[in-house]
């Protein structure tokens, strides 16, 4: 069954139509790759799914319940179901990394610390910062610090992570310790939307892909249909300028 589905979602910034009937599911554990040129809708998606933008029209089920987006409770909901990864990590920096990892399980949702911060630590340990776990972010680097984001985002427990262009702000000998860190994430089972302009990781980690243009998703097949045999000409451009 389909753990994340978009159901003909449609939405806008002001007059400015960006997703239009976009339909994307993804399963229980599985990882789809979310990949399309700059513009083309790809981060409204995400915004849609953390409750951040009111879609017009369609509907996003989370485990088959319909999110209704006029309640601040279900959207509130969402949030605790789906976790998002920025490109901009945006770590506190007067914060070490385990409190940045603790702070919103406990601020937010008010769990005690002593509970949460053994799974801080664990998680912390998964994405290789054991060590680090007291350093202040700017003792780290570009690929650390976005570790301990997704070390933030998971410590939510989150069903769902979403994840936009996590590696794109990094130095390129960072990428992949951080495309690593999420590979072991899909091999836990973390069911997960990926956008991504890291094509060989999106074609390595994704069930599958869907391609994006101008608000509409052109083609969603398997990473063998999507690189090396596009049905849709869009498709095809996209891919070969890129590959
Ligand atoms: P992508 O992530 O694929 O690059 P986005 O989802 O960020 O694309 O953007 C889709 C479209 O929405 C673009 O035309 C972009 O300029 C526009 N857009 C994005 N954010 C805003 C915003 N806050 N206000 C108005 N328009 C926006
Ligand atoms: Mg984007």
């Amino acid at each position: 069954m389909a753990h994340l589905e978009l159901d003909n979602i449609s939405a806008a910034y002001g007059k400015l139509r960006v997703l239009d009937g976009i339909d994307i599911s993804v399963g229980s554990g599985e990882t789809v790759g979310l990949i399309g040129p700059s513009g083309s809708g790809k981060s409204t998606i995400l915004r849609v799914l953390t409750g951040l933008l009111k879609p017009e029209a369609g509907q996003v089920r989370v485990g088959g319940e319909p999110i209704n987006f006029d309640k601040p409770a279900e959207i509130r909901r969402l949030r605790d179901r789906a976790a998002i990864v920025f490109q901009q990590y945006n770590l506190f920096q007067n914060l070490t990394v385990l409190e940045n990892v603790m702070i919103a399980p406990t601020k937010v949702r008010g769990r005690k610390p002593r509970d949460v911060r053994p799974e801080a630590e664990h998680l912390l340990a998964k994405v290789g910062l054991a060590d680090k776990i007291n350093s202040y972010p700017d003792q780290l680097s570009g690929g650390q610090q976005q570790r301990v984001a997704i070390a933030r985002g998971l410590c939510l427990k989150p069903e769902i992570l979403l994840l936009d262009e996590v590696t794109a702000a990094l130095d390129p000998e960072l990428v992949s310790e951080v495309l690593d860190t999420i590979r072991g994430l899909a091999e836990d089972g973390m069911t997960m939307l990926i956008v991504s302009h890291e094509m060989g990781f999106i074609r390595e980690i994704s069930a599958r892909v869907a391609f994006m243009a101008d608000g509409k998703v052109v083609e969603l097949g398997s990473p063998a249909q999507i690189f090396d045999a596009p049905e849709k000409e869009r498709t095809r451009d996209f891919v070969g300028k890129i590959l």
